[in-house]
This record gives structure tokens, C-alpha cells and sequence, in this order.
């Protein structure tokens, strides 16, 4: 009934995060409200890390891609959980910082890190820049040297895998702002130039193909494809990399009719491709690092909201806004993300409904969704929105001055608040 583990009813019919009633959560913390389970996030670090252990002897570490959604007590549970951590930016790296994220397990990508994000990371101490481009790999190894450091990179890869397509395809993702290009030879001028550099230490290569992906196969070719780059890289420059980043974007169930593969099976597959490559090239079997963000954290939250009007529009549709919207969760107006909704006080009832699930922005795309089915609505009603621990605390915004919901994290029979509710004071901090 449910797309994940933490999501229960109790006696009432009342949706739970774990233990406690969402209801009660609404009245005690006000809505709209971001609501996250530790149990289900500690899970699935640990799915990550116990079918490295299984399937490829605890040779890999799984990242928690924190763009996903980022906060201090979101850094001290992964960091809790042994993993290790990706950062986007000077502010995200601040972040883990800031919550003593252990600074040798963190790795630090993008594709245009300023001067400034770079110098951070060198002062952090930060394990593993994943370096994106030739002006990027000259001015680190700069500025490393000005601080007298030999600072570990990998290079970002385009390993010419696009996995958003139907049939996924293995060229035309050359035109992708990120890394560098396999098949035009850029990637291996790139390998060239950094094993020259003196005050950089390559130790393996990166790639990320996409993310919310279902299929498999796109994962093993781009494993196959990297660990060939690998055996290539020792023909031609001569040197061994260890290391092999294979990058998130495992998909979750958002509606019932998703169906994600186990990543146990997938992570059995793709040792196996690995060390099936590796045997057929000779070469030593790499050490893996996963990227998993969404997977992590986006079963893990749901959004409460409270509905106000509702506009039946007879041979139409009917419009059920509510106290948040495009503000605290923009993927439906980015790319028509599909959510499961209900009623959260009838939670076991039929869903009789079809509504569009309004925000209460100015702006007509302010959407959660449309034609969704759920339980019987009306003024007053806590609706929740499930599936929404990744990308939306991360990717909202203050349009319409709308300041942001807190985040409330639940363990058992027991809550916090993780984030606290911005106020109207807040939005004006910065103004002068
Ligand atoms: C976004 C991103 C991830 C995480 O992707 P998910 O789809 O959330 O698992 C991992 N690695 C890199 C480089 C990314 O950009």
C-alpha cells in the first residue's frame, strides 16, 4: 500500500512516520511540515553498505549524495553510518564541516567550483576533489601548491551512457555540461595532464549517468565501459588507478506502479561485471564508491500540508490548495514528478477523489500534481505527499516570500525538529 517501510496507519486510520501519528505532528509543529524517518534513512545507508560488504568484499564505499537533501543532522547520520559524503558546493562542504563530517570521506563535485569553493576544500581538508574540467585541474593543482599540499582527485568522466532514454543509449551524451568526454579522447588528455601535475594525486576516475533510473544495464555498460578506461589508462600513461566512482541515481518507487529494481541484485551484477572485466583485462579490481542521494533520503519524508479552498470546476477539474507548494516542492513544476498523496487522517479509506493538488503561490504552474487520486478532501484536512526526502527541502525557494518549512525527524515513537521553521524575520535577514 505504501512505498516505504516507515510509512504505517495506526488504530485511527491515521497515517505514521514510524511511531507517530502525522496528525499529531501537524498540530504540534503547524504545516506545512517536511517529516523524515531516521530508521528508514539508516536502513538504507546501511542496504548500501552491507551489499558492498556481500557482493564485493567491503572493497567500496557508498557516498551519501547530500544535495539529496543537506543539513547538519543529516551529515552526523551518515556520518554515524560510515559513510562517506558528496558535496556540490562551498556551501554543502560548509555544511558537513560544520557538522564535523569527517573530512577525509568527503568528496567534492561540480562543474565550475570557484576559487574560493576550491581554497575551502584544501583548508578542510577535504578527502577527493572530483575535478571536472582542465581549468578546474590547473588552478587546484595552484592552489595546492601555494598551500604545499598533493591534494587526491578523480576526473569526471562522460563514459557516453545516456540512461534517460527509453532504450538507453551509448553515445550523444557528449553534449552534457559535466566532465570530461571518453570517446573524443578529452578524458585521457585530461588523465595525461593530471598525473603531470605535481601537486595532484590521481586516484581513479568518477562517472554519474543520470538519476530516478530503473534499468540496470545502463549501470553495468558504464561499469564495463569505466573499468576498459582503466586498463586503457594503464596502456597508455602507464599508471594503475585504484578507485572507480560509479555515481548515484538509483530510482525509487514514487507511486505504486514503480517498480525499482533491489540494489542487492543490482550490486551482485555489477560485481560481477567488474570482475569479469577486470579478469578479461587483467586488472586489479577497482575500489568501487556508490553516490546514492535519492535513494537515501527520498523514501524517507513525506510533506503535510493543510488544505484550504477547494474549487470543484464542474466538467473540469477540482483544485484542493494548500499551505505550501512549488516553494517547498518544486519537481512538479520542474520536470512533472509524480507523487502519491492522501488523506492523512484517512489513510486506510478508498481514494473517491481526483484533484490538482495546488500551492499557494502566484503563479498558475504552482502544482504538487494533477489527476490524483485520493481519499475524500475538504477544508481543514491534513493531505501528505509522500516520497519527498529528496530534492525538495533541498530545491526550495523563498518565491513569494514564502519562508520555509522545518523539518522534523522522527526515530521510533519519538520527534525532532532537525530544521526549525523559517519566520517572516528571517526572510528580511539579508535585506539591507
Ligand atoms: C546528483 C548526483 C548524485 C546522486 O544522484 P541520486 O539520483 O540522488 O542518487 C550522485 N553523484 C553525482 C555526481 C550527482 O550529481
Amino acid at each position: 500500500m505504501f512505498v516505504a517501510d516507515c510509512l504505517q496507519v495506526n488504530q485511527e486510520g491515521h497515517l505514521c512516520v514510524e511511531q507517530r501519528d502525522v496528525l499529531e505532528l501537524a498540530a504540534k509543529y503547524g504545516t506545512p511540515l517536511y517529516v523524515m524517518s531516521e530508521t528508514q534513512i539508516r536502513k538504507n545507508c546501511r542496504l548500501y553498505q552491507d551489499s558492498l560488504k556481500r557482493f564485493y568484499d567491503g572493497n567500496g564505499l557508498a557516498l551519501y549524495a547530500s544535495k539529496a537533501f543537506c543539513c547538519k543532522e543529516i551529515c552526523r547520520i551518515a556520518s554515524d553510518e560510515e559513510m562517506g559524503l558528496d558535496v556540490v558546493s562551498g556551501g554543502e562542504l560548509y555544511t558537513a564541516v560544520s557538522a564535523g563530517f569527517p573530512s577525509e570521506r568527503i568528496y567534492f563535485h561540480g562543474n565550475n567550483k570557484t576559487a574560493s569553493e576550491l581554497v575551502a576544500a584544501l583548508e578542510y581538508g577535504v578527502g577527493t576533489i572530483v575535478v571536472d574540467n582542465l581549468e578546474e585541474l590547473e588552478m587546484l593543482d595552484r592552489l595546492a601548491a601555494a598551500k604545499n599540499i598533493c591534494q587526491e582527485i578523480m576526473l569526471r568522466v562522460k563514459p557516453g551512457v545516456d540512461a534517460h532514454t527509453h532504450n538507453f543509449i551509448r553515445t550523444g551524451q557528449i553534449d552534457s555540461k559535466f566532465g570530461f568526454a571518453l570517446e573524443t579522447g578529452e578524458a585521457m588528455a585530461a588523465v595525461k595532464k593530471a598525473v603531470s601535475c605535481p601537486h595532484i594525486i590521481l586516484t581513479g576516475l568518477h562517472c554519474h549517468i543520470g538519476s530516478q533510473i530503473f534499468d540496470t544495464e545502463p549501470f553495468l555498460l558504464t561499469a564495463r565501459i569505466m573499468v576498459g578506461f582503466l586498463a586503457q589508462i594503464r596502456k597508455q600513461v602507464g599508471c594503475e588507478l585504484r578507485k572507480l566512482n560509479l555515481g548515484g541515481g538509483f530510482g525509487i518507487q514514487y507511486t505504486p506502479d514503480q517498480d525499482p529494481p533491489a540494489y542487492e541484485a543490482y550490486m551482485k551484477r555489477v560485481s560481477t561485471v567488474i570482475h569479469e572485466t577486470c579478469s578479461l583485462l587483467d586488472f586489479p579490481t577497482p575500489f568501487i564508491l556508490m553516490e546514492p542521494g535519492r535513494s537515501i533520503v527520498g523514501p524517507a519524508g513525506i510533506t503535510l500540508y493543510t488544505v484550504g479552498a477547494v474549487k470543484e470546476i464542474p466538467g473540469v477539474r477540482t483544485y484542493v490548495s494548500v499551505d505550501g507548494g512549488m516553494t517547498d516542492n518544486p519537481r512538479y513544476a520542474l520536470y512533472q514528478s509524480e507523487y502519491q498523496i492522501m488523506n492523512a487522517g484517512l489513510a486506510t479509506q478508498e481514494k473517491t477523489m481526483r484533484v490538482t493538488l495546488a500551492g499557494h503561490c502566484c503563479e498558475s504552474g504552482d502544482l504538487i500534481g494533477e489527476n490524483l487520486p485520493v481519499q475524500h478532501l475538504e477544508k481543514g484536512d491534513i493531505v501528505a505527499v509522500l516520497s519527498t526526502g529528496a530534492y525538495n527541502y533541498s530545491m526550495a525557494s523563498h518565491y513569494n516570500r514564502m519562508p520555509n518549512p522545518p523539518v522534523i525527524m522522527v526515530k521510533a515513537d519519538q520527534d525532532r525538529v532537525i530544521v526549525r521553521r523559517e519566520t517572516w524575520e528571517d526572510l528580511v535577514r539579508m535585506d539591507v
